[in-house]
């Protein structure tokens, strides 16, 4: 274990800036960072940010195309078979009602728009359908970003989606894969790693992140942001858990803002031309640190994910520019 006040953090950005992976000793006592010692910590995180996307903050909107009745068991999730959580029930949203929500999420400003459905993976006519909405969108907005977050996905399901006009698919790792029977018991780490290899093979962007905050130790975050790494992910969100009522995990320890920056730090370290996100939860456990974030990630989320609230975009997008950066704008 080396201690975080040996580390020469000039020395250490200029290696990450060069291409050099961080040695694992180093991610360890960068999650050990003494408080005190944060300032100096984000500061070198930002110089590897800076260096490949400036001051630049993109936006993001998720739609919940389809909500709960999930057959998965993901403990953190409120949709899951085993939530009791009281959220809004519905199937795949039509055609109209995605198009829509495009519309809606460009005309805010958003430069990508995720289309999210509770699902283990999705059927034929499924992807038939989000196909449809995603030639519809495209030929709407061909500016607009185009997302999707299915669940398990093969690789001829993806290629259809890619030829629809879909851009990314996204599917969290959301822990390391020795912690993830832990919170979940459905499927695996390893089939997750399958649904980013198809997504991949199929011409698609990855995005693929995780979730901070269930009970994992320093190891398995440090495993997950190493995985991010050598699986080449394009785009890293960064979940911070909020515990929500219902869930197995509605009692998880509460995290310090101080951790979660400290985990964006090494995420942005491990993968420093990938684009990392700030996802859900930040509101909750950063509060007013948020804006501190931006030295690691050049990507956030706005108006809510998927069951939980988040801050609108007028908000996020002042507290963007008070902390010195700009928002990307929208190009549609
Ligand atoms: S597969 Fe997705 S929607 Fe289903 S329980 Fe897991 S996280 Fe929730």
């Amino acid at each position: 274990m080396i201690r975080f006040d040996t580390l020469d953090l000039d020395q250490m950005t200029a290696a990450v800036l060069a291409g050099a992976e961080l040695p694992r000793p180093v991610a360890g006592a960068i999650l050990d960072c003494p408080d005190e010692r944060l300032p100096d910590l984000l500061a070198a995180t930002l110089r590897v940010r800076e260096a490949a996307f400036g001051r630049q903050v993109k936006i993001c909107i998720l739609r919940n195309a389809q909500s709960g009745i999930c057959p998965e068991d993901c403990h953190y999730c409120s949709q899951s078979r085993v939530s009791k959580a009281d959220i809004p029930v519905y199937k795949l949203q039509s055609i109209a009602e995605l198009v829509e929500g495009a519309r809606e999420a460009a005309e805010t400003g958003a430069q990508r728009y995720c289309m999210v459905c509770s699902m283990r993976g999705p059927a034929a006519r499924d992807i038939d359908h989000l196909g449809e909405a995603c030639e519809r969108i495209r030929s709407e907005l061909p500016e607009l970003e185009l997302c999707l977050s299915l669940g398990l996905m093969d690789r001829a399901q993806a290629e259809t989606l890619k030829e629809a006009g879909a851009g990314w698919i996204n599917h969290n790792l959301n822990t390391s894969r020795r912690f993830y029977p832990r919170i979940c018991t459905t499927h695996t780490w390893d089939d997750r790693v399958a649904t980013i290899e198809n997504v991949r093979a199929a011409g698609l962007s990855t995005c693929s992140g995780g979730i901070i905050g269930m009970g994992e130790t320093d190891d398995d975050l440090i495993d997950l942001a190493y995985a991010t790494r050598r699986l080449g992910i394009d785009s890293v969100p960064i979940n911070f858990l909020h515990p929500i009522k219902g869930t197995p995990l509605e009692s998880a320890q509460r995290l310090t803002p101080e951790r979660c920056l400290k985990a964006a730090c090494l995420f942005r370290l491990l993968n420093p031309k990938s684009e990392v996100r700030a996802a859900g939860g930040r509101e909750l456990n950063l509060g007013a640190r948020q804006p501190a974030l931006f030295n690691a990630v050049n990507s956030i989320f706005v108006n809510g994910y998927l069951t939980t609230p988040g801050l609108g975009y007028a908000a996020t997008r002042e507290m963007i520019e008070r902390a010195g950066f700009e928002v990307v704008e929208a190009r549609s």
